[in-house]
């Protein structure tokens, strides 16, 4: 039988039809992408086919992980923010920032090969590219995200991930804030504390978790598969992490993609790495943001229904998935 389910998160319902998925689910490959070494401007030797270096990570007199500007760059630093009118209508520069972390040298080691110093690597880049973009105070926020995966729009193979960083905030996420700061005004407690709390008690959809992060596939997740990873530790950004908490996000990091690949086998995915914004950031923020990551597997297309009505169709339920996640797929 179907139902809706409310997620607290993004206020919208989900509805889930299990029903629907009357086959056994064919993954489908993210091999349609050129694997082919010949060209590829990440891998290490060919340096001078990216744009100038913006940062790098050394280790053994050679580089594990670098930072360039994208050469197809959709914002650029070299535009000054202005906005003005058109006719009727508003326009503002596309001024931004917009970089690429090449994860590794290696060609064809994914995330789910990564060892525990890789994902190490890994975040620290990230948050150095935080703090340090962190110092142009016209920006207001830095999208982070990682394309795996044709179905996950991305167009490389090498294993990458990619920041944007924007003036604004989008109305969105705005209200987002907003209704955590609300959440923290009335409860004196941050939402995503309650949330995992409430995941905790409830325990079906909990995947792993440490001291410091949990695991789990949401309660009204939106997609099939849909894992979050919450800090349970009073963390709104990487930018606040000390090294035993890059430390513990890279074991948990390292372990979930082991049992994602295992459930999943080489599927399409989108990870967003979710850090407060530099927009009103301050000592105080922690109080009621929490820093997570969500990881979207792309198994089934977004079509009319969901585009209409802002409520997805999910057909894999959020326990199953976890226990798929824990046990490998049946
Ligand atoms: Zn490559």
């Amino acid at each position: 039988m179907s139902e809706f389910r409310y997620c607290k998160f993004t206020q919208e319902w989900t509805l889930f039809a299990p029903e629907r998925l009357k086959r056994p689910i064919y993954f489908t490959s993210q091999h349609t992408l050129r694997k082919e070494e010949e060209e590829c401007p990440f891998d290490r030797g060919k340096e001078e086919y990216t744009p100038h270096e913006i940062d790098r990570i050394d280790q053994k007199g050679e580089w594990q992980c670098r930072v360039v500007p994208n050469l197809y760059n959709a914002l650029s630093i070299d535009h000054a923010p202005s906005s003005s009118k058109d006719y009727y209508f508003e326009k503002m520069s596309g001024f931004g920032a917009h970089e690429v972390i090449v994860e590794t040298p290696h060609h064809h080691k994914q995330i789910w090969d990564y060892d525990y110093n890789e994902f190490v690597n890994y975040l620290t880049m990230i948050q150095k590219r935080l703090t340090s973009l962190k110092n142009d105070k016209r920006l207001a926020h830095l999208s982070i995200f990682k394309n795996q995966g044709e179905n996950a729009g991305a167009s490389l193979y090498h294993s990458h991930t990619q920041i944007m960083a924007l003036p604004y905030i989008s109305s969105q996420l705005a209200h987002l804030i907003e209704y955590k700061k609300a959440y923290y005004q009335r409860h004196k407690r941050a939402f995503l504390d309650d949330l995992l709390y409430e995941e905790q008690q409830y325990d079906k959809n909990i995947i792993i978790e440490n001291s410091d992060f949990l695991v789990f596939c949401p309660y009204a997740s939106q997609h099939a598969f849909q894992v979050k990873i919450v800090a349970k530790k009073r963390l709104s950004s990487l930018i606040e992490f000390e090294p035993n908490h890059i430390a513990s996000l890279s074991d948990i990091l390292h372990e979930f993609f082991k049992k994602f690949h295992k459930a999943l086998g080489e599927v399409s995915f989108n990870m967003i790495i979710k850090n407060a914004p530099y927009r009103d950031y301050s000592s105080t923020t922690k109080e009621y943001y929490r820093f997570y990551i969500d990881i979207i597997p792309r198994i089934y297309k977004i079509a009319g229904f969901e585009l209409d009505s802002n409520i997805h169709i999910n057909v894999v339920m959020p326990d199953k998935a976890a226990k798929t996640y824990k046990e490998g797929y049946e």
